[in-house]
């Protein structure tokens, strides 16, 4: 566990117990933990803001919950201003409120200056604010698009700017690439770090490493797997599908001594029942109850296509696009059948899975020998279960 994670919360009790209990008294009893320089004390759970389409949060759900939040000590935001209305939301919900009593993380993907300066004009409009507590690069991943934010006259000097001029304390950076944040650690020009580690991904381990050595401090995001592999059970708080609970995911990923705290997205008012309970109860896992929730991730991860360099497709000689399609089917999952993105941002395709012919040659072709054709047969089935029309579609870029 992280050092500086304060002792407290409501140890002892069982994870069923603490159900039990009022929201409030849940998020009262979460421990907390100092975020180094910006010297914020917050829960060791703050709140991701992902408003998804299957969570289906009402406007008068997200402030209620979101001021319950607040009102009992959850004191840290991290929103985006590419995530739908998730702005609009929090500034809603923040009216309340006195500024201070939330640390609000506001990322921008903008690549330059000028555009992530627009951008964060319209992020404080939304919310109802004239300053971030920490202004993020949002989602740089790969050197190209990290050297380019850093340039010259890219977003970076944006950050710089809005420092200089009051709109932002403190600068971070968000990413999905384990090198690129290892090295933006290592430049010393920010001072949060967003990241995703899980019991099922934990390729970001060595990043957290060097947090530790540098001392850095980092928010994980995804801790339950975000891209739907451990999607919310809805029918039960505390357990997530497959095989990991709310609470092993939590306690897995607090107990890195480089995780500061997480940012959870949390579906449902019931999602956040089950993860203020699990942050309630933390406990730092033993070296063998770590191994084990690893164990389960392994068996989590083993049936997920992770978009090798897709020797499946090259495998058919029907011209299926089997990764797409794979990908396609966790999104699914992730965003909801109804995502907006399933209309706007895709065309038609050339083959789809009525190509198949079942020869089973892109499951010898598989390093992870995903059964492919059963994979393609769920997804005719979800496609006409769901009147979902746009099977025929695909992005722009595949090709
Ligand atoms: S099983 Fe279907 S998708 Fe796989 S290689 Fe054969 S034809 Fe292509
Ligand atoms: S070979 Fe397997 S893991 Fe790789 S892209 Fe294809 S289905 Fe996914």
């Amino acid at each position: 566990m992280g050092a500086t994670i304060a002792a407290g919360g409501l140890c002892g009790w069982s994870l069923k117990d603490a159900l039990a209990q009022p929201l409030e008294r849940l998020a009262q009893g979460i421990p907390t933990v100092v975020l180094g320089q910006t010297k914020w004390e917050s829960k060791i759970v703050g709140l991701g803001t992902i408003f998804r389409p299957e969570g289906q949060w009402t406007k008068k759900e997200s402030d209620a919950v979101i001021g319950m939040l607040i009102e009992n000590g959850i004191n840290l935001i991290e929103t985006a201003a590419v995530y739908g209305d998730a702005e609009e939301r929090v500034g809603s919900a923040l009216r309340p409120f006195r500024r201070d009593k939330v640390f609000l993380i506001v990322k921008s993907t903008k690549v330059t200056k000028d555009g992530l300066l627009r951008q964060l004009e319209s992020s404080l409009a939304k919310l109802r604010t004239d300053y971030a507590d920490c202004l993020m690069l949002h989602n740089y991943s790969t050197f190209i698009e990290y050297d380019r934010v850093m340039g010259p006259g890219g977003g970076f000097e944006a950050l710089l700017q809005a420092q200089k001029d009051g709109k932002a304390r403190f600068l971070g950076i968000s990413s999905h690439g384990c090198s690129v944040i290892m090295s933006a650690m290592k430049s010393g020009k920010f001072d949060l770090f967003v990241l995703p580690f899980n019991a099922a991904h934990r390729e970001f381990a060595r990043a957290l490493d060097l947090a530790v050595r540098l001392k850095a401090n980092t928010l994980i995001m995804k801790p339950f797997g975000g891209s739907g592999l451990l999607k919310y059970n809805d029918k039960d708080p505390l357990q997530l599908p497959v095989t990991l609970s709310v609470a092993e995911c939590l306690g897995y990923v607090l107990s890195h001594p480089g995780a500061r705290m997480a940012i959870p997205n949390m579906s449902t008012p019931e999602h956040v029942k089950g993860v203020l309970a699990a942050a309630a109860t933390f406990r730092p896992l033993s070296a063998d109850e770590k191994k084990a929730v690893e164990a389960k991730g392994d068996r989590v991860h083993a049936g997920v296509c992770l978009e090798c360099p897709k020797p499946c497709d090259k495998a058919c000689r029907t011209r299926v696009p089997v990764s797409y399609i794979l990908s396609h089917v966790q999104d699914m999952h992730r965003l909801g059948y109804n995502h907006r993105r399933w209309g706007d941002e895709y065309q038609v395709l050339e083959h789809d899975f009525m190509d198949c012919d079942g020869c089973g040659e892109c499951e010898k072709a598989c390093p992870r020998k995903l059964s492919i054709r059963k994979e393609l047969e769920n997804y005719e089935k979800t496609i006409r279960e769901n009147h979902f029309a746009d099977v025929l579609m695909f992005e722009k870029t595949y090709r």
